[in-house]
């Protein structure tokens, strides 16, 4: 049987560079606009495990981070409707709360998700993506942090999976099928 990894071909989109350099500069501005806030960072799993790593790190602010376990997607098509497959760790009520999603696609996952935060009472929601698919949205969504903004193509890379494979690829790539 033949390897997925092998299967497929990852065009590079966003460099290992790119994305450091950019999420640097993300990570400095949350910093300021957050100084001396009481921010929880809110995680969401399991695409956005190797961002949120960098940007916390790159981070120059106190906060907390606390993971969520959602699933919308199956294969590289969108189920349409999301699952919360954990709770949080972590009070909301009264927090400046920073969701960190790895990409927004049709807006249902960050739509649902910050509508869950609110229902806890938090002071502030605030949202920091990584990818952007701005011509996907079909539910408005406010994101007040983007890093890159991208066309309608499957990625994979950077935490970013196809059926649990490719997260470990330090950059950003389309997913195509080998013609080999
Ligand atoms: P939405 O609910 O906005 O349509 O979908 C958002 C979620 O779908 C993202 O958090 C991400 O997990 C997943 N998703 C959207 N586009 C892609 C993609 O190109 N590749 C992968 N692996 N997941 C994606
Ligand atoms: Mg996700």
């Amino acid at each position: 049987m033949m390897n997925i990894e092998e299967k497929y071909v990852v065009d590079v989109l966003l460099s290992e560079e790119e994305i450091q350099k950019r999420v640097s500069e993300v990570a400095l501005q949350i910093s300021k606009d957050f100084k001396d806030k009481e921010v929880l960072l809110v995680s969401v799993l399991n695409g956005s495990f190797v961002f949120s790593a960098d940007l916390i790190r790159k981070m120059d602010m106190k906060c907390k981070i606390d993971f969520i376990s959602l699933s919308s997607y199956l294969g590289t098509h969108s189920q349409g409707k999301v699952k919360i497959l954990s709770e949080f760790k972590e009070d909301i009520i009264g927090k400046d709360i920073i969701i960190i999603e790895d990409i927004l696609d049709t807006g249902t996952t960050l739509d649902f998700l910050k509508r869950e935060i609110a229902f806890k009472k938090p002071k502030s929601i605030t949202t920091c993506v990584l990818l952007d698919k701005k011509c996907a949205r079909k539910t408005e969504v406010d994101v007040e942090y983007s890093c890159f903004e991208i066309g309608n193509d499957f990625v994979v890379g950077y935490g970013i999976d196809y059926n649990g494979f490719f997260r470990g690829l330090p950059y950003i790539g389309i997913l195509k099928e080998s013609t080999q």
